[in-house]
């Protein structure tokens, strides 16, 4: 019998080809706690040894650091450079958010020297809701197909938090201008509101990424960071659902990976991982949700724990006029 591999699924018209499940590297930035690099290195090359090949990160993750401890992990793996896909991200900053044409040019050189790279697969427009998204239509994207044009970057991509903005500047571009959308905390037990969002998206040929299976930390035992931006009551209740997993011996950082993952229109489930043993767990739950399927029974539980809930978020970014 083949050994299980994790999925493939094609990321909108791009022709790559993204692992169901994602490396997210901020947490290499020690965004949410420390890690050393030796814990780092050992996580992505036990992720791309199980079939990920996908790896994203961003100038502003750890001021720098995501980058850099990515850059070298990748490096250490001494893989063929088309084995893997890398996206990471230009406009936001440790020092703030610049969209401009000359920053975002100069971020792209800043972020393949870090990263020790020729290339990155995808560049991606972080969190665009705190910059005019007029500027990002009229000129960031018109500046980073120019980089697609110098071979800098081979896709172009839009992040941020509230989904109308997706539809703002999709409807504003010439269909190809942008080629995938990453959403984070839209496609979680607690927030599914992204769902909506997909037909659209498929039309469109747009690839989608979806970050954050696991709320950023409101979905795991741990509990989220500090600077978790969810409102208490939120807190709250995904506090519940994670004690009544804890009780029954169940895992809801499973639960919740699985129930991101199981929507194949969704190309690859970005998690933020910092050490093997969250790797080895989360490529068993991709892998178990593709054989025996999930829990249903402790996932209807925690559905109804988080109702209250449901499709809740919170305010991010700058009013646009
Ligand atoms: P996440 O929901 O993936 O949660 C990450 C947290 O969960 C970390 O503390 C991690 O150590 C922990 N974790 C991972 N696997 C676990 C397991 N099996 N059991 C218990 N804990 C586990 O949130 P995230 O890291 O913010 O999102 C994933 C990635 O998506 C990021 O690293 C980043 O690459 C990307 N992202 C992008 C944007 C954006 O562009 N605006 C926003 C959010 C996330």
């Amino acid at each position: 019998m083949a050994a299980q591999t994790l999925q493939l699924r094609p990321l909108g018209n791009t022709g790559l080809n993204l692992s169901s499940v994602g490396f997210g590297a901020s947490p290499l930035g020690k965004v949410f706690g420390d890690v050393s690099e030796q814990d780092a290195f050992a996580a992505v090359r036990e992720a791309f040894r199980h079939g990920v090949n996908f790896f994203d990160t961003s100038p502003y993750y750890g001021g720098t650091l995501s980058e850099k401890v990515l850059g070298k992990a990748l490096k250490a793996l001494g893989a063929p450079r088309d084995e893997y896909i890398v996206s990471t991200k230009c406009g936001r900053y440790k020092e703030g958010f610049d969209f401009s044409a000359e920053r975002v040019t100069k971020s792209i050189d800043e972020s393949l020297e870090r990263l020790q790279l020729d290339y990155v697969d995808i560049l991606q427009c972080h969190d665009i809701e705190f910059g005019s998204l007029d500027q990002i239509v009229n000129e960031t994207l018109p500046a980073l197909q120019k980089l697609k044009q110098a071979g800098k970057i081979r896709f172009i991509g839009i992040t941020g938090l509230p989904l109308g903005i997706f539809t703002y500047v999709l409807d504003r571009v010439p269909p190809g201008t942008v080629d995938v959308i990453l959403s984070y905390c839209h496609y979680s037990i607690n927030d599914s509101s992204l769902e909506d969002l997909l037909p659209y998206l498929k039309s469109k040929g747009v690839g989608v990424i979806s970050a954050s299976p696991l709320a950023m930390g409101l979905l795991t035992e741990a509990g989220a960071p500090e600077w978790h931006p969810a409102s208490s009551e939120l807190k709250a209740a995904c506090r519940a659902a994670v004690d009544h997993c804890k009780g029954k011996g169940k895992n809801i950082s499973k639960l919740a990976l699985q129930y991101s993952l199981a929507n194949t229109d969704i190309s690859s489930v970005l998690v933020g991982m910092k050490s093997v043993k969250e790797v080895e767990e989360n490529i068993a739950a991709a892998l178990e949700l593709a054989t025996t399927g999930t829990d249903e029974e402790t996932l209807s539980e925690i559905t109804d724990i988080l109702k209250p809930v449901k499709n809740q978020s919170w305010p991010s970014g700058i009013q646009q006029s």
